[in-house]
């Protein structure tokens, strides 16, 4: 019997064939960007790979710090090399890692794995594909593919990425096969009270601060089916909360009932503002955001604009007047 060739089976040649190898993610890591980074890098030494770099333009944030290697992250600028082959998991082009494109455009074999809604992927082995509902996933099946043994460890990292780009499994992107998959990390020995515990019902007391401002600050338009906030710099230095602290907050925007389309923004470095987006099926969010050098997936998505918070809502609004018929 022949098994047909799938494009995750190039992905494999590539690893079997690489001794130098840099992995990395897109700025401002979530969790499936670490557990997916992470969970590569365990693929790769379980298939007997030694020399494995883990590379992130952002610190890890403080609630994935425990999972096994995310110690060894090194931000580019400490990534040495020469590698042959570059892996960049949970993004599509390259400058979405920051300062770390310039170490993959240095190697000889440049692999993307990705589950965001893209037009074109960089890279000479890519394998992107929407239906998977975290990268980690993806990585799962990378395991299974290539009969590599799966650790806890290496576990604990799927789940993670799963959890963190599923809601706990309770977004729209959440599939049978998400559920399955969570099985067998189960059985392979993870803690997921544990993990939930530290990763998502973890709050600190600098997110609580900024989680009071922005819920304070909430406005609303078109009959209530828009709401938006802003989180300015001086916030996060007034709160003590850290950049990824803000994640997860457009949440709270999101579940009020009525809304439909919900929107954080946020002031950035270098008089940039970045946007959030979350959307209710009828409206892709990755569209709204392509028409900003952003993407995403079609109920979530982001880009970052040049200008400060109210010239970004402004162009953003005006958009959505135009393109979505809201009266904003
Ligand atoms: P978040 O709003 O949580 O930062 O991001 C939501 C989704 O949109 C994530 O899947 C993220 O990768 C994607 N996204 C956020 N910002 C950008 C961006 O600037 N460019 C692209 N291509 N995707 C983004
Ligand atoms: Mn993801």
């Amino acid at each position: 019997m022949t098994i047909a060739t799938h494009e995750f089976d190039y992905v494999l040649e590539a690893f079997r064939e690489g001794t130098r190898f840099v992995v990395t993610s897109h700025v401002s890591p979530d969790g499936d960007a670490i557990g997916s980074v992470l969970g590569i890098a365990h693929l790769l030494r379980g298939m007997g790979k030694r020399d494995v770099t883990c590379v992130l333009e952002d610190p890890v944030p403080r609630v994935y710090t425990w999972l096994d290697g995310a110690d060894a992250i090194v931000t580019p600028d400490r990534a040495g090399g020469p590698f042959d082959t570059a892996v960049l998991i949970d993004a599509h082009a390259g400058d979405r890692s920051g300062r770390s494109a310039a170490v993959l455009n240095g190697a000889d074999t440049f692999v993307v794995i990705d589950h965001h809604l893209v037009e074109r992927a960089d890279g000479h082995v890519k394998w992107v594909d929407p239906t998977y509902a975290a990268a980690g996933e993806m990585v799962y099946d990378l395991f299974m593919r290539g009969g590599v043994p799966l650790t806890k460890a290496a576990a604990e990292c799927i789940y993670t990425a799963q959890t963190t780009d599923t809601g706990s499994f309770r977004y729209s992107n959440t599939t049978a096969r998400s559920h399955r998959i969570a099985s067998v990390l189960m059985d392979a020995g993870i803690d997921i009270r544990a993990i939930t515990e530290r990763v998502i019902d973890t709050m600190s007391r600098g997110k609580y601060g900024l989680l009071q401002r922005v819920l304070g600050r909430i406005q609303f338009g078109a009959g209530g089916t828009v709401a938006h906030a802003a989180i300015y710099a001086n916030d996060l230095a007034e709160t003590g909360a850290l950049p990824e602290d803000t994640d997860g907050l457009i949440n709270y925007l999101r579940n009020i009932e009525g809304v439909r389309v919900a929107m954080i923004f946020r002031e950035a470095k270098d008089g940039k503002t970045k946007v959030s987006f979350r959307t209710q099926a009828d409206l892709n969010a990755a569209d709204i955001c392509r028409a900003f050098g952003g993407g995403g997936h079609a109920v979530a998505a982001g880009a970052t604009l040049e200008g400060t918070i109210a010239e970004a809502r402004g162009k953003v609004l005006a958009h959505l007047r135009a393109h979505a018929g809201l009266d904003v």
